[in-house]
């Protein structure tokens, strides 16, 4: 089995795309997640325009925006790329809904935490559990959360080997990409979302503010949802 180390030293003198290569040819069992963020496109654009054997899927909450359900289908027609779309248990969410409400999660930090652990983190670990490595677009510019990231780390909550090549990209290097490769993006981006994930969860930011700023909002300034929690360098 391939060694963190390899991994690390490999993503250390390759480009993004070349290491995503080397890490397609010598680790079989990778896997990456994407959201459909400017990262994550940038990372789906590159599995699909070298035709990588990696297998591509996305947490479908059931709460998503449905600029995102229009970015997916986007994507996968326009990169003839197959992006499996995994729902959260249906019985787990309608015991959720009627527990707690349709819109529970503004009422605590607990309600919400229970919900993005039954319609994300669950899933999540179901989908991850016969892979080896789990490639992600994470960015330390994203949020002080990522700044202590690394971009190889053991994830022990998730029991697997966590890669996030884009770690050390500038947001000029994102826009760059974007740019001269004409990916398609998600056009809330144009509204004035940033990071964007479920829709009660989302707003808009305002000049100046950080970039994780419009998700949870009306919470303090944790900012992530339970996929990303810990960091455990190797
Ligand atoms: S982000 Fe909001 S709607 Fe989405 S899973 Fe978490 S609490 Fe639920």
């Amino acid at each position: 089995m391939i060694l963190q180390n390899q991994i690390e030293k490999q993503l250390e003198t390759l480009s993004t795309a070349e290491a995503l290569q080397w890490l397609a040819l010598h680790c079989k069992e990778s896997v990456f997640s994407t959201a459909f963020g400017e990262e994550d496109q940038i990372i789906t654009h590159m599995i699909a325009i070298h035709q990588l054997p990696i297998h591509v899927f996305t947490l479908d909450t059931g709460r998503l925006f449905n600029e995102t359900y229009e970015l997916l289908d986007l994507t996968q027609k326009q990169f003839k790329l197959k992006i499996e779309v995994i729902l959260p248990d249906s019985l787990q969410v309608q015991n959720l809904v009627n527990v707690y409400g349709i819109n529970g999660f503004y009422e605590s930090l607990a309600n919400r935490k229970e919900c993005c652990r039954i319609r994300k983190i669950e899933p999540l670990k179901k989908i991850l559990k016969p892979y080896k490595l789990w490639i992600t677009g994470l960015r330390s510019a994203q949020s002080e959360n990522r700044q202590n990231m690394a971009k190889v780390e053991w994830d022990e909550n998730l029991n697997i080997i966590k890669c996030n090549p884009l770690l050390d990209w500038s947001d000029e290097d994102v826009q760059e990409y974007l740019t001269q490769y004409k990916v398609p993006t998600n056009t809330l981006h144009k509204k004035g979302f940033a990071s964007i994930g479920c829709a009660p969860c989302t707003r808009a930011i305002l000049p100046g503010e950080h970039a994780r700023a419009g998700r949870w909002w009306w919470e303090g300034s944790a900012k992530e949802c339970g996929l990303h929690p810990t960091k455990v360098t190797i």
